[in-house]
């Protein structure tokens, strides 16, 4: 955890990197994030479809009203910056901007704009092979009261919420429904399932469409499969074969159980993990059709 943060422009060590209880992300959640990873590669480190994160976190600002001070080719060299510094070639690496010091009040004004990028070693997400999920009472909150497709830090609390009533339950992670009383997706990762050999996705208005989403999307037809997206009702998972996770953080995560009832054996299934293998031959540089998507440090 000593390794130096990217702040302001400038690296600055570990233990320097605080803000002022004044400023205004901590209090109104006016702040902005991404989530990538970097994986060894037989080259070099490399950086999964780190243009398309960037993309996001630039939409997401924009959402905010936040006038990023950097360009979008400025922030790209400071990621590759920060991976570099790293010693271990698997990271998990966080962009974040908020606004800093202002004035008291949810509109930011006159507050400066900062932005920090760090990463962290981490290896698996979730711990467990299979995870169990429950049921979260609190509703993924809604396109129309924010901005869809988009990480904004205060929308965060009702994945925190959901989250940390999952653990109180027991389960190791929660479902959200959205709005409609459908499946939308986990506190922070999205979700497939399979039935009699076929693959879905939830289809709401509320959901992150995320990038591993996307990217499952696009290569399971070369493995054979075709994604449906389709809004998708609570007992559909109850009575699915196979149920994953997926997720720049999770990346492919096989659930075991979904309100205490096992979905197959409990463990991961057949084609959860012939996903999970492919996606990582993907993200390690492996299938040359998709090197594309790898930025080597
Ligand atoms: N949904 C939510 C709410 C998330 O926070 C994330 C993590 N970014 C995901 C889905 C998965 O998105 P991605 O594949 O882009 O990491």
């Amino acid at each position: 955890m000593m390794n130096k943060v990217w702040f302001d422009s400038k690296l600055v060590k570990w233990n320097n990197a605080k803000v002022h209880i004044m400023t205004h992300g901590l209090h109104y959640g006016t702040g902005i994030f991404e989530g990538l990873r970097c994986y060894k590669t037989k080259s070099a480190k490399a950086i999964f479809r780190l243009d398309d994160h960037l993309k996001r976190f630039f939409k997401s600002a924009e959402a905010l009203s936040m006038r990023l001070p950097y360009s979008f080719g400025a922030l790209k060299k400071a990621v590759i910056t920060i991976a570099k510094l790293h010693k271990e070639k698997n990271l998990y690496i966080r962009p974040l901007a908020f606004y800093g010091c202002g004035k008291i009040g949810p509109d930011p004004r006159d507050a400066k704009i900062n932005v920090c990028i760090f990463a962290v070693p981490l290896k698996h997400y979730l711990a467990k092979e299979a995870v169990s999920v429950k049921i979260s009472p609190f509703k993924r909150i809604p396109y129309f009261s924010y901005a869809p497709g988009t990480k904004i830090c205060g929308a965060y609390f009702n994945a925190a919420l959901s989250s940390k009533w999952a653990h109180r339950k027991g389960a190791d992670e929660a479902l959200m429904l959205d709005h409609k009383g459908n499946i939308a997706e986990g506190a922070a990762e999205n979700l497939f399932f399979i039935k009699n050999g076929k693959i879905f996705t939830p289809k709401s208005t509320d959901i992150l469409n995320g990038i591993t989403r996307d990217t499952l999307i696009k290569v399971l037809p070369d493995i054979g499969f075709r994604v449906i997206e389709r809004i998708t009702k609570p007992r559909e998972l109850l009575n699915a074969d196979e149920v994953f996770f997926c997720g720049t953080g999770v990346e492919i995560h096989a659930i075991g159980r979904v309100e205490n009832r096992k979905t197959g054996n409990g463990g991961i299934g057949p084609i959860t993990q012939r996903i999970k293998d492919f996606y990582s031959e993907i993200t390690h540089g492996e299938i040359q059709k998709y090197k594309k998507w790898l930025t080597l440090t």
